[in-house]
C-alpha cells in the first residue's frame, strides 16, 4: 500500500529514530508533521525535507501536555486536512537501579513513555475513526518483551505499551479499519542515552557501543515504512528487530 499523500504524524521528530523516519516518510511521499519540544530541530528538518522536495511541518509539542497535543494535532489538520498515520514513538529512557530512587525520573518515564502515547492517540483517533481509516505504530523495545538490570521502570513502561499496542489492534481494527503496528527494537544508536544521569549506567550503555554494532536509526524508519507499506488486508502487529550482534 503506497503512502503517497497520506499524513503523518511523528512523535520524537526532533532526533534518532522519529526524524530518520520523518525522512524516510516524506521521502515516501507522506507528508510529515513532526512533532517535538527542540523546535530549532524541527526547523532544520522541515527544511532538509522541503529541500529534498518533500512537505513537512513542525509542531512543537510536549506529548505530556494535553493542550499542547490537542493544539499540535489541530495544526496539522489544518495544513494538510487529516492524520492517516500516526507514529507515536517520543520517549527517554533515564536507566539507574530502583533502589536509586530517582523518582522524578520514574514519573517522567511513565509521563512520557504511556501517557504522551495516550494523550497522543486520543487526539489522533477521532480523524482516523471519522475516516474509518488510519494505521498508528508505537514504538516499544525489547525491553517491553524483556526486563534488565537498570532498566526496571523503563520495561515497565514499554511493557505497557507493548499491551496497549495488542489492545489497540483488538479494539480498532475491526471494527474501525485501523491497523496497528508496536515495533520492538533492541540497541539503536541515538541520543537516547543523553538522558541517563547516573554515571556508572552512562558508562555501561557507553561501553556497550564498543563491544557490538547498534542498529542506525534508519534501520528503524525502514522497518516502520515495511508496516506501512503492506498490503490494507495485512496488518504488521509486532515486528521486534534486533542488531545481529546483540545475542541477549
Ligand atoms: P532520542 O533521544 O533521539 O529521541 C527521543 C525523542 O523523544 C526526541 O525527539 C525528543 O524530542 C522526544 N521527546 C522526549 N520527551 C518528549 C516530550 N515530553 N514531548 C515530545 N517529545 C518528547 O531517542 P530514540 O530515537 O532512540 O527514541 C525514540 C523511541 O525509541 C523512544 O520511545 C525509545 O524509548 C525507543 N527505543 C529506543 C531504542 C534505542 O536503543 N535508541 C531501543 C528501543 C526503543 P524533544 O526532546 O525535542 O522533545
Amino acid at each position: 500500500m503506497s503512502i503517497q499523500g497520506k499524513v503523518a504524524l511523528i512523535t520524537g521528530a526532533s532526533s534518532g529514530i522519529g526524524a530518520a523516519t520523518a525522512l524516510k516518510l516524506a521521502a515516501n511521499g507522506a507528508k510529515v508533521g513532526l512533532a517535538a519540544r527542540r523546535a530549532d530541530r524541527l526547523a532544520q528538518l522541515v527544511s532538509e525535507i522541503e529541500k529534498a522536495g518533500g512537505q513537512a511541518i513542525a509542531l512543537e509539542m510536549d506529548v505530556v501536555d494535553n493542550a499542547s497535543v490537542t493544539a499540535g494535532v489541530a495544526k496539522l489538520v489544518e495544513a494538510f486536512g487529516t492524520v492517516d498515520i500516526l507514529f507515536n514513538n517520543a520517549g527517554l529512557m533515564p536507566l539507574s537501579d530502583i533502589d536509586m530512587l530517582k523518582t522524578d525520573e520514574w514519573h517522567r518515564m511513565v509521563d512520557v513513555n504511556i501517557k504522551g502515547v495516550l494523550n497522543t492517540t486520543a487526539a489522533v483517533l477521532p480523524h482516523m475513526i471519522g475516516r474509518k481509516s488510519g494505521h498508528i505504530v508505537n514504538t516499544s523495545s525489547i525491553a517491553g518483551r524483556k526486563v534488565f538490570a537498570g532498566l526496571s521502570v523503563y520495561c515497565a513502561t514499554k511493557h505497557a505499551i507493548t499491551a496497549l499496542s495488542d489492545g489497540m489492534r483488538i479494539e480498532l481494527s475491526k471494527k474501525h479499519n485501523i491497523r496497528v503496528t508496536c515495533v520492538q527494537p533492541g540497541a539503536v544508536e541515538t541520543e537516547l542515552y543523553d538522558q541517563i544521569s547516573d554515571p556508572a549506567a552512562r558508562q555501561q550503555m557507553d561501553d556497550l557501543k564498543t563491544q557490538m554494532e547498534f542498529l542506525k536509526a534508519e534501520d528503524i524508519a525502514e522497518t516502520v515504512l515495511f508496516a506501512l507499506q503492506s498490503p490494507r488486508h495485512m496488518d504488521i502487529a509486532e515486528v521486534f528487530v534486533m542488531p545481529t550482534q546483540q545475542a541477549w
